[in-house]
This record gives structure tokens, C-alpha cells and sequence, in this order.
């Protein structure tokens, strides 16, 4: 038995960056202004700058920085909201809070990002059903990569719908060079401690375009505050960032396109390595992946996992139930045919151990587990 490595080694990223991370809290401790403090509008407009989008907004988490949006844009009953199952419970959670209704859709095998075939069919079964007004359509950026933004954008448009990217994981990511709110309404952000771009707490974001859902988002998330202080507009939520977490993120943010940098070069060795091993990750075309998680495919999962274990390697499964699977999701409509693609890879996937600080070392172990892992199966 080996020592284990880490999946996401977040206390490296956190010697790299501990004097500037310390000095930061300590200038927010003696400010004094702990919430939506002035880092946090300087972190809303780094962030927007970054990802060329006119309004930054924060928030508290990466699930209210997709509900913010959906309220701000009047999604509720009645409406469809398209979402892919194979995700994090916050991507299709949110919808019933609005009182509208998720409709699942299945996903591409190679990217698992929204496969716009299948939502073509969803948003025509619905049409067809006639009970639900094809409302909006929120595509995942999967374990940091970009799903296929100008082909949705354009059935967004086609059906007058909105588009939201739940960039959770892929803050960072680009297609053709742009972020995905080049072509969404809004693309929603969590600064999760694990995610690409993590804060030391629970913290969320999101971009949008439009002047009258910035101001609407910005409402909702102190309790729907109208014009003065304690003037209540609209039902709202509590929904703010700490200044602290703000701070933190603002170095981080400075140290994150490097850090892109240094994700792609481990995902490149972890593909020359594993080719031909079992079913490397794929980017979609034009695509940059942040990498939130590498991704890949294995038959036996459950032999395979525990042997990577005994070489000192963790491995997690990101998603081993799709959400149309759970109860509380399982009475929702999904797309004509079902979920095929979903249904497979959530019996065959396998994220390995993959961040900014891995050392190339430990992928050679990785690469060394996974090779030994199939010489033995066909020695038996
Ligand atoms: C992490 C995640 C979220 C939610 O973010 P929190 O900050 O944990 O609320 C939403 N969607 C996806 C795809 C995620 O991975």
C-alpha cells in the first residue's frame, strides 16, 4: 500500500499563494465591512472583465447564482427549463423553486455536455404536449469544458428561449477563444473550495448581459430591496458573498490563468500516457477545458477503483446516479427516447486525480496504476 496522493490538492495552491491570501484577510478583517464589501464589487468587475461580460454580480453559493438569474428573467410556473441529468443536483434543483418544471436531456458521449439533438426533442415533445412554455435552457460546462454554446444559442433563439451556462465548474473554460456568455444570457460561477476557481467557504457568481437582470439579480439577492433600504420590490433570498471570500478570490483570480496553463499541460500528459488504456477525455472542438475533474472510461469500475486505491491513487465517480433517477426528480418529464447516453456513462466513469499543483510524478503513478490495472486483467 502506497502513500495516497491527493484528488485536488488545495494546501499546495495555498503555500503558493499564503502571503498574499494572508495579507488579503487581515486588510478585510481591519476594514471591517465583512459583507459586499468594496472587494467584492472589485472581484464582480475582474471577474466580468475576464470573461468579457458587462455585469458581474456575486452571490453566495454556485445554486443561488443560477436561481438568481432565473427569477431575475421571470422563469416560474408554467415554464420548461431544459437541463441535462447527468450533473450536480444544483443544476435542475433550482428550476422547481421557480414553481417552472425541469425537462432532462440527454448528453453527448464524448463531451457529456448537452446533446442539442436531444434537446431539439425535448423542447418539441413539450411543444407537442402543450402544458409548458419552452422557457429556458441551462447547459453545464462538465468537469470544466464548454458545451456546444452556438448551436444551443441558436435553438435558444429559434424558440425565444434563455440561455444559462451552469459554468460551475467550468469558470475559465472557452470555445473559439470566448467564455460562454458570449452567447448566454447569463453563465453562473461557484467558487466551492474545490472547484477551479474555489474561495476557503461557500461562494458563487454570475455574469449576464442584460442591464435590467443585473439590477433585477441584484434586488433579488438581498431580499428583493426595492429603491430605498427596507423597501421590499419583490420576494427575494438572502444571497450575498463575504468580503473575506472576495479577497481570497481576488488573488486567486490573479493566479488562475496560469493556473489553466498548468491544468492543460497535466491533462495533456495524463492523455499521451493513458491513449489506448481506456477512453481518454475529449474536448469539444475549439474547445478549453478548465479541467475541473480528467475524466474517463472504464468497464470495471468496480474492480478498477480499489485496485488504483492500492497504488496510492483516489479516484471519485462524478455522476454515479443520474438526477432522473432520484426520487424527488423521477416524476419529471426527460426527452423522447430517455436517457441512453446518461445512463451509460454514469456506469463507466471515473475522475482522476487532477489540479494546478499535481506534480508530474504522481500523474506518472496514475498512468503507471491504470497501465498495471489492465496488464493484470489480461493476464487472467
Ligand atoms: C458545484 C456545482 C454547482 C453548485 O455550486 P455550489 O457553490 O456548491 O452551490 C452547480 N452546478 C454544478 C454543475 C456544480 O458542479
Amino acid at each position: 500500500m502506497s502513500d495516497m496522493m491527493p484528488f485536488i490538492d488545495l494546501a499546495a495552491q495555498r503555500a503558493r499563494l499564503k502571503d498574499k491570501l494572508d495579507a488579503a484577510v487581515m486588510r478585510v478583517l481591519d476594514s471591517g465591512a465583512f459583507i459586499l464589501g468594496p472587494e467584492v464589487t472589485e472581484l464582480e468587475q475582474k471577474l466580468a472583465e475576464f470573461a468579457g461580460a458587462p455585469f458581474g454580480l456575486a452571490c453566495a453559493n454556485g445554486t443561488d447564482a443560477i436561481v438568481l438569474p432565473l427569477l431575475a428573467m421571470g422563469i416560474g410556473k408554467g415554464d420548461a427549463v431544459f437541463a441535462p441529468s447527468f450533473t450536480f443536483a444544483a443544476t435542475a434543483e433550482v428550476v422547481p423553486w421557480t414553481r417552472a418544471t425541469p425537462v432532462f436531456v440527454d448528453i453527448d458521449p464524448d463531451t457529456y455536455n448537452m446533446d442539442p439533438e436531444s434537446l431539439r426533442a425535448a423542447i418539441e415533445m413539450v411543444k407537442r404536449e402543450g402544458k409548458l412554455r419552452p422557457a429556458c435552457i441551462i447547459a453545464v460546462d462538465l468537469f470544466g469544458q464548454p458545451a456546444d454554446y452556438p448551436v444551443l444559442a441558436e435553438i435558444a433563439r429559434e424558440h425565444g428561449m434563455k440561455l444559462i451556462s451552469d459554468s460551475a465548474q467550468g469558470f475559465g473554460c472557452t470555445l473559439h477563444g470566448k467564455h460562454p456568455i458570449h452567447w448566454a444570457d447569463a453563465q453562473t460561477i461557484s467558487f466551492y473550495p474545490a472547484k477551479p476557481l474555489g474561495c476557503y467557504g461557500d461562494g458563487g457568481a454570475v455574469l449576464v448581459k442584460d442591464e435590467t437582470v443585473r439590477d433585477l439579480i441584484k434586488s433579488f439577492r438581498v431580499h428583493g430591496e426595492g429603491k430605498a433600504r427596507y423597501e421590499y420590490a419583490r420576494i427575494g433570498l438572502n444571497s450575498r458573498l463575504d468580503t473575506i471570500q472576495a479577497a481570497i478570490l481576488l488573488v486567486k483570480l490573479e493566479a488562475f490563468p496560469e493556473e489553466i496553463e498548468l491544468r492543460q499541460a497535466a491533462a495533456a500528459r495524463y492523455a499521451t500516457g493513458l491513449n489506448g488504456h481506456v477512453k481518454t477525455p475529449k474536448v469539444i472542438e475549439g474547445g478549453l477545458s478548465t479541467w475541473a475533474q480528467y475524466t474517463v472510461e472504464v468497464d470495471d469500475r468496480d474492480a478498477f477503483r480499489p485496485f488504483l486505491a492500492g497504488h496510492g491513487v483516489p479516484t471519485a465517480v462524478y455522476y454515479p446516479i443520474p438526477l432522473h433517477h432520484h426520487e424527488p426528480y423521477a416524476g419529471y418529464p426527460v426527452t423522447p427516447g430517455g436517457l441512453p447516453v446518461t445512463d451509460a456513462a454514469a456506469q463507466r466513469v471515473v475522475s482522476l486525480p487532477m489540479h494546478a499543483d499535481i506534480l508530474g510524478q504522481d500523474q506518472g503513478r496514475v498512468i503507471a496504476a491504470v497501465r498495471d490495472f489492465f496488464a493484470a486483467q489480461t493476464r487472467t
